[in-house]
């Protein structure tokens, strides 16, 4: 049976569905995929610009992004990275969405921060929206709690929410500083609004916090009071948002027990963003930046089942052949929006620069940016 749907089919790079993405355009001739001399092209760009141009690469992008960014990195590491180099007008942001605004907010007023795609959004930043949580505080508000109550929000989301959260005396965390945030705000508050991953909050309190399972409930927007009654909410140590990345929450216990049935003496190692049960069954877990240090470290001949995004595992993999590595599941498990950032939307964006057009330019406004910036430097003052 077939059905019509009012939804857009949107051609990469091409077309706008404001409703559903942030704004997609391309303008003008996008180079084939196809084209051989995509490669050469870059280096010309990139070259021509120079100094001018700053290249970030997330971990998640393709090899054929990341082979011409200046630093890798993760969304934290690569904002920090961009407000270190003042000189650069143009900072190109080969990642997502809520990366290129946190670029934005820590970076000069005179430089400009670009996405080469402007699909480019993310999953989990997108099930947070600015509304919602409002109404989320409302419900707190009508309850009598919110005094009580800090907001903490992890670095995967949009500005609005860091405004949000910095309004309110909130902070930002990274999946690296979870544990410090969550001390922070407890010193502050009873309880604690963690947004909008689920699985990072819930791991960071029950494995690091040593806080049980009980003391966690999930919100969720599209219910009335989030689906929880009044006693819930009150008597819940961390109100957990019901937003999680479509990419990590992809892996299963099932393919932890797999691996190590397959594999005798594997290491499994996966990032706190997966599921609670997938992060126990695990035997390291740990942020981007930790995976990559633990196979640095690792000895030769070892065995590691990572549960990570797809294009790290394989880099991971290239650049440690004295070694085993092998993605731990068995779907392809990468992150399409990440992926949106192909060489063609590089070259696209580089050959605009040379010309003296500025295309895909994110910008926070002054007071989104104010607020959000208080909870970014809460958090780079966590002890
Ligand atoms: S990997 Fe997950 S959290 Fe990261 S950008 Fe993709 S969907 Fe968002």
């Amino acid at each position: 049976m077939t059905t019509t749907t009012d939804l857009p089919l949107l051609f990469l790079g091409q077309g706008a569905d404001p409703a559903s993405e942030l704004g997609v355009q391309c303008p003008g001739e996008l180079p084939p995929a196809s084209d051989p001399d995509l490669v050469a092209r870059a280096a010309a760009a990139k070259a021509a610009l120079g100094d001018r141009v700053f290249v970030l690469g997330h971990h998640y992008q393709r090899d054929e992004v990341i082979q011409f960014a200046d630093v890798t990195g993760d969304s934290f590491k690569l904002a920090r990275d961009a407000a270190a180099r003042p000189e650069a007008p143009y900072i190109v942001f080969c990642g997502v969405h809520f990366m290129a605004e946190s670029a934005d907010i820590l970076t000069g007023d005179d430089q400009r921060v670009i996405l080469p795609d402007l699909a480019a959004g993310c999953s989990m930043a997108d099930m947070a929206t600015f509304d919602q949580v409002e109404e989320c505080w409302d419900v707190l508000t009508d309850l009598g709690i919110a005094d009580r109550v800090v907001p903490v929000t992890y670095m995967n989301s949009s500005a609005d929410i860091k405004a949000f959260v910095g309004r309110r005396d909130g902070v930002v965390c990274t999946s690296s500083n979870a544990e410090r945030a969550l001390g922070w705000a407890f010193e502050r508050g009873e309880q604690v609004l963690f947004l909008p991953d689920q699985h990072l909050g819930r791991n960071t309190a029950v494995l690091e916090m040593g806080l049980s399972l009980e003391d966690c409930v999930v919100y969720n927007p599209h219910r009335p009071n989030g689906g929880l009654t009044d006693e819930q909410l009150r008597g819940a140590k961390m109100i957990l948002w019901k937003g999680h990345c479509s990419v990590h929450g992809r892996f299963s216990k099932a393919s932890v027990d797999e691996v190590r049935e397959r594999v005798p003496g594997v290491n499994v190692l996966v990032h706190p963003e997966c599921r609670h049960e997938v992060v126990t069954a695990a035997d390291l877990v740990g942020s981007t930046e930790y995976i990559i240090k633990a196979l640095d470290a690792a000895e030769p001949g070892s065995s590691w089942a990572i549960g990570t995004e797809l294009n790290l595992v394989k880099r991971l993999a290239a650049a440690h052949p004295d070694k085993n590595v092998m993605f731990l599941d068995k779907t392809v498990c990468f992150c399409s929006t990440m992926n949106r950032i192909d060489l063609p939307h590089l070259v696209w964006t580089l050959e605009a620069l040379v010309r003296g057009e500025v295309p895909n330019q994110i910008t926070v406004d002054p007071e989104t940016a104010r607020h959000a910036k208080a909870a970014l430097d809460r958090m780079l003052a966590l002890p």
